[in-house]
């Protein structure tokens, strides 16, 4: 049995034919190990969470309700090696998970940006799931599905956004507790946009020596306005 076929047998057995998109568009990686690598994004339609820092908040409401077949169809007319589903919450739409099935099954690099907030453990396990980990200073910390640490394993990327020191002394003890750095691929820190000076969270790291990995959001240096389709 191929294991898209296992996983097809693992997932809930009333998945909708239909998702709710906001937009799908090239560009490169903002932020992940992936960074500055051509990607198409499915950007999904609304979340449940409401960071006090959020850039995506024209995703909590407008967009159209396809087949997700469609929605495949459209995404692979994008010649990209990396194709990312986003929101929004991508994983708020159970089509979303036959959705990257496909996208592996053609053959393409899929990532999903999740809140962390959802069970990633329905995910397909060729997709690299880039999970956040929600600091106290989003304001959404309460909401972290703390039970996806034990899914995590090397394709996978947890990421902390801070808003300040309080918010990377939190993030340092996370890392530590859950032994983050064994447990995933990749553990990302970054600064939220005009809070948090970068060049403060790089002397933090070196100075704690965090097993993280700074990261810029590379799309907000590139396009500094709110920029859509970026
Ligand atoms: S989870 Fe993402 S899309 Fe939702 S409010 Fe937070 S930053 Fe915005």
């Amino acid at each position: 049995m191929s294991k898209s076929t296992a996983l097809r047998k693992s997932l809930p057995r009333h998945v909708p034919e239909t998702l709710v998109v906001h937009e799908i568009y090239e560009s490169v990686q903002g932020e992940s190990s992936f960074v500055g690598v051509p990607c198409t994004f499915v950007r999904l339609t609304g979340c449940n969470l409401r960071c006090r820092w959020c850039d995506t908040e024209h995703a909590f409401y407008e967009g159209t309700r396809r087949p997700w077949r469609e929605v495949l169809a459209d995404a692979l007319t994008h010649a990209t090696p990396l194709v990312e589903l986003t929101g929004g919450e991508p994983l708020l739409q159970p089509a979303a998970l036959p959705l990257m099935t496909a996208l592996a099954d053609a053959g393409r690099t899929v990532l999903l940006e999740t809140s962390g907030e959802r069970d990633i453990g329905a995910v397909d396990p060729r997709v690299h799931r880039i999970v956040d980990l929600k600091a106290p200073g989003s304001g959404e910390v309460a909401r972290n599905h703390w039970d996806n640490v034990a899914h995590l394993g090397q394709r996978d990327e947890v990421k902390f956004v801070l808003a300040d020191r309080a918010d990377y002394e939190w993030a340092r003890a996370v890392i530590r507790e859950h032994d983050l750095a064994a447990r995933a691929g990749h553990v990302l820190l970054s600064a939220v946009f005009g809070s948090l000076d970068p060049k403060d969270l790089v002397a933090w790291m070196l100075e704690d020596r965090v097993p993280a990995r700074f990261q810029l959001q590379v799309h907000k240096h590139v396009w500094p306005a709110a920029a859509r389709g970026v």
